[in-house]
């Protein structure tokens, strides 16, 4: 790509992961930290505290070639059972530990790999005993990622009836040349056919997920993107900018060649593709309400699997590698598919890794994860966590006040706007000096 030419160190798109997802980060979460998840589900909840559940489905078509997640490209339906068998062991496991403490769910969130992988029959069976376990019928979202190229009629139909309140269709981009170039299994003409049928059916939010640098991007087909979004009109865009963390295929390659930098568009390119998206969603009618999302109408769009976990809810992930927040403590599963299946087979929870932030830890958590928004107020933390944040961070937000990126007006820290396009970058400056280096 053209712009890659002439950019400096800095700006280039290196290996590594650059979304700050939780804290403290994942490399000091411990195995033998692992009785304390036991210990956190064991015990009863804090009153008040809403309860949610993520479901993993780790199986899709193709691996895109930018894929970090644990995902599964060659399992028959057998195996795609087997897995389902172990996911309701799982949840049937955690329905009976006292953290629940009767909760029903407020959100429940399918997520992937590919949730619209599966087949009706067994979406319908999962979905049945869920529900058995932990009725639906308090939950204020039920979200569901797909796949364009897995929708039929049919299986979205099924979806309606089982209470999808967001579909979340994972486009990336528009252009079939490009959504090859970067592993995609679906084609550009399965786009608008799985959206207007998603549409037609009624579902009360739609969301299109784009991401800004992909392979092969250039400056005029990010515009068409961004131009054939806003005319699907969904209620939601959200927009991640392209990384190459270790574990994709295009780092191996990157490997092969020795190359220092990935074949993606530099930081600056990402950013700028992402404030034009902005401002011509805002253009449209659109607000920023994150600093990967647009939505269409704020005061009843709301995603409340990011808020309510941003601010400290419970949630039970099932799966392969899920990860999960219990009464304070965080811990995630066994990462392999046969370890993971047999020990809920053995009847046992299948927790691999555990980490029990203190009173710092948690609020610099929510601190950094809720200034995602693009703005947090001080009375929150001053209120939850007794802590005034304008002093205890005084020294990166001066710095960030230095640099305009940042503002505080009437007791609200507020991101300007090329603080929002490059907030994660600048998250870590809040971090605890032991949690540095190691971000990965
Ligand atoms: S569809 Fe999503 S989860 Fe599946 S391989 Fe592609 S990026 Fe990974």
């Amino acid at each position: 790509m053209d712009e890659v030419q002439g950019v400096n160190q800095q700006d280039r798109t290196t290996a590594g992961s650059y979304f700050v997802s939780n804290y403290p980060p994942y490399s000091f979460w411990q195995t033998s930290h692992a009785p304390a998840a036991h210990a956190a589900l064991n015990g009863t909840p804090a009153p008040g505290t809403p309860l949610g559940i993520y479901v993993h489905i780790p199986f899709c078509r193709k691996r895109c070639h930018f894929c970090y997640f644990k995902v599964y490209t060659g399992k028959d339906s057998s195996e795609i059972n087997r897995y389902l068998d172990a996911l309701i062991r799982e949840l049937t496991l955690c329905a009976s530990k006292p953290f629940t403490g009767g909760r029903k769910p407020g959100f429940v969130y399918f997520g992937g790999g590919t949730p619209s992988y599966l087949s009706t029959q067994q979406l319908m069976r999962l979905v049945d005993s869920m529900k058995q376990l932990f009725p639906w019928d308090q939950a204020g979202e039920i979200a569901f990622e797909c796949e364009p190229g897995t929708i039929t009629q049919g299986k979205l139909e099924i979806l309606r009836e089982m209470g999808i309140t967001r579909l979340s269709l994972g486009i990336e981009n528009f252009n079939q040349q490009i959504l090859e170039v970067n592993g995609r299994a679906h084609g550009e003409r399965e786009i608008e056919t799985s959206f207007r049928s998603a549409r037609a059916i009624g579902f009360p939010q739609i969301n299109i997920d784009l991401i800004a640098g992909m392979m092969g991007e250039t400056e005029s087909n990010w515009k068409d993107c961004v131009r054939r979004t806003i005319d699907l009109s969904p209620d939601s865009v959200t927009i991640y900018q392209m990384e190459v963390p270790y574990n994709t295929t295009i780092y191996k390659e990157m490997r092969v060649l020795g190359a220092s930098s990935a074949p993606v568009a530099p930081w600056h390119l990402k950013r700028h593709w992402v404030d034009y998206a902005f401002n011509e969603l805002a253009q449209a009618g659109y607000s920023i309400a994150s600093a990967y999302t647009a939505v269409k109408h704020p005061e009843r769009t709301r995603f409340l699997y990011r808020d309510l976990l941003w601010s400290g809810a419970d949630m039970i992930g099932l799966g392969v590698a899920s990860f999960s927040h219990v009464r304070g403590t965080h811990y995630q599963n066994l990462h392999d598919f046969e370890p993971y299946i047999e020990t809920l087979e053995r009847g046992e929870l299948p927790i691999w890794r555990a980490c029990t932030p203190n009173a710092e830890e948690r609020m610099i958590r929510e601190f950094v994860l809720q200034l995602k928004l693009g703005r947090v107020r001080a009375s929150y933390f001053q209120n939850k966590f007794n802590v005034d944040v304008l002093s205890r961070f005084d020294g990166h937000l001066g710095t960030l006040r230095e640099q305009g990126l940042l503002a505080v007006e009437d007791g609200w820290l507020q991101l300007s706007r090329d603080g929002l396009l490059q907030v994660d970058r600048l998250l870590h400056g809040f971090f605890l000096p032991q949690h540095h280096e190691q971000h990965a």
